[in-house]
């Protein structure tokens, strides 16, 4: 009766999870990683059932249960973090979303549809990434949110690969932004934790504790992070580690409707094909989980304007570190703009040897 009696129990909460719309958690194995963190479960986010998304700035949020997490990634894509991010997901088989500047998918189209083939979510984040959608008029708007999602809609090779997920650029959001996304039946994601890995200086070990500690306190949410960062690149593997051993579980939003099986796929440019950082020879085992990136240089005050340049820096007498050739930034207030230019240069890290790529002359900006 014991055995019956269970049977039924999980009918009726299979019958109860269907119908209320969630998938039971049945997760497929992982191949390759019995330890997987995986995905859990998949929830559906229709837009006027969750128009605004995210405790940071908003009373609702996703319906998660006790200790799940949505993951999150920002201002992509950008090889080689992009790479190394989802090479960690796959790794451990979890689904994420990626909400990509329009520009930035404009300049890497294969990383795009490589985000969409391995089963995430792509979300946008305007075109440009201004960090004034609360000052700026309306048609300005406007215009960065549409030119922003045509843009990665081009980059995907099919408009239904990109859901209808908006998040705003620093999160600067006003309530005529949010009525016109609104208007244009874009869901806004805001957050429930962030884990400052935009910040300057931060380290891979600052974003593992802080975004941790934040989904301990909360108990579970939206977790932001940046694809474009070595630390974020660097902190993603050990962080989902870490949210296994904890037992937390990863749910998959996903937006409502049909969506492409895959896209197109397009060949990866010889620049950008090799992985970062290649680990030529460890003095120890487990060199992502102990390893600290080199913090970038200090800001000079004519770092915008100078040509690209050979720059070494070294931090301290202890521990010498190197930058890749070309490397700049600059620092104003609320803005920081790092360029890197194609080269290879060794990168001592704790006592392991690293040989760091630089792919191809990037340029970014970002908030902090
Ligand atoms: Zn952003």
């Amino acid at each position: 009766m014991g055995t019956v009696g269970a049977f039924m129990r999980r009918v009726a909460l299979l019958l109860t999870c269907l119908t209320m719309g969630f998938a039971p958690a049945m997760a497929a194995p992982c191949p390759g990683n019995p330890n997987a963190l995986g995905t859990a479960r998949t929830i559906t986010v229709e837009q006027t059932a969750f128009p605004r998304i995210g405790t940071v700035q908003y009373r609702n949020t996703l319906p998660l249960n006790d200790r799940e997490v949505v993951i999150t990634f920002d201002d992509g894509p950008l090889p080689p973090y992009t790479t190394r991010v989802l090479d960690a997901l796959a790794r451990e088989c979890v689904q994420a979303t990626f909400f990509l500047v329009g520009r930035m998918a404009t300049a890497h189209p294969e990383l795009v549809r490589r985000i969409y083939n391995a089963g995430h979510v792509i979300g946008t984040h305007s075109q440009n990434h201004p960090l004034t959608f609360d000052q700026m008029e309306l048609p300005r708007v406007e215009r960065e949110v549409t030119a922003g999602i045509a843009s990665v809609q081009a980059a995907a090779g099919n408009p239904k690969a990109v859901a209808p997920f908006f998040r705003i650029p620093g999160l600067a959001r006003t309530r005529q932004v949010e009525a016109y996304l609104a208007s244009k039946s874009l869901s806004v994601w805001s957050a429930d934790e962030v884990a400052d890995d935009w910040f300057r200086d931060v380290t891979a070990s600052d974003i593992v504790r802080k975004a941790i500690e934040r989904i301990e306190g909360r108990g579970r949410g939206v977790l932001l992070l940046h694809d474009i960062h070595p630390a974020t690149a660097m902190a993603v593997p050990v962080l989902l580690r870490e949210l296994k051993k904890r037992g937390f579980k990863v749910v998959h939003a996903i937006p409502a409707g049909e969506r492409p099986r895959s896209v197109p796929e397009l060949d990866t440019p010889v620049a950008d094909s090799g992985s970062w950082p290649r680990v030529v020879k460890a003095s120890a085992p487990a060199v992502a989980q102990t390893a600290t990136l080199p913090r970038l240089p200090a800001a000079r005050p004519d770092a915008a304007r100078s040509p690209l340049t050979t720059r070494t820096t070294t931090v301290s007498a202890a521990r010498k570190q190197s930058y890749p050739t070309g490397t700049t930034t600059s620092h104003t207030t609320n803005r920081r703009t790092a360029t890197a230019a194609p080269s290879r240069t060794q990168t001592v890290v704790q006592r392991r040897t690293w040989t760091t790529s630089w792919p191809r002359q990037t340029r970014y900006s970002y908030w902090r």
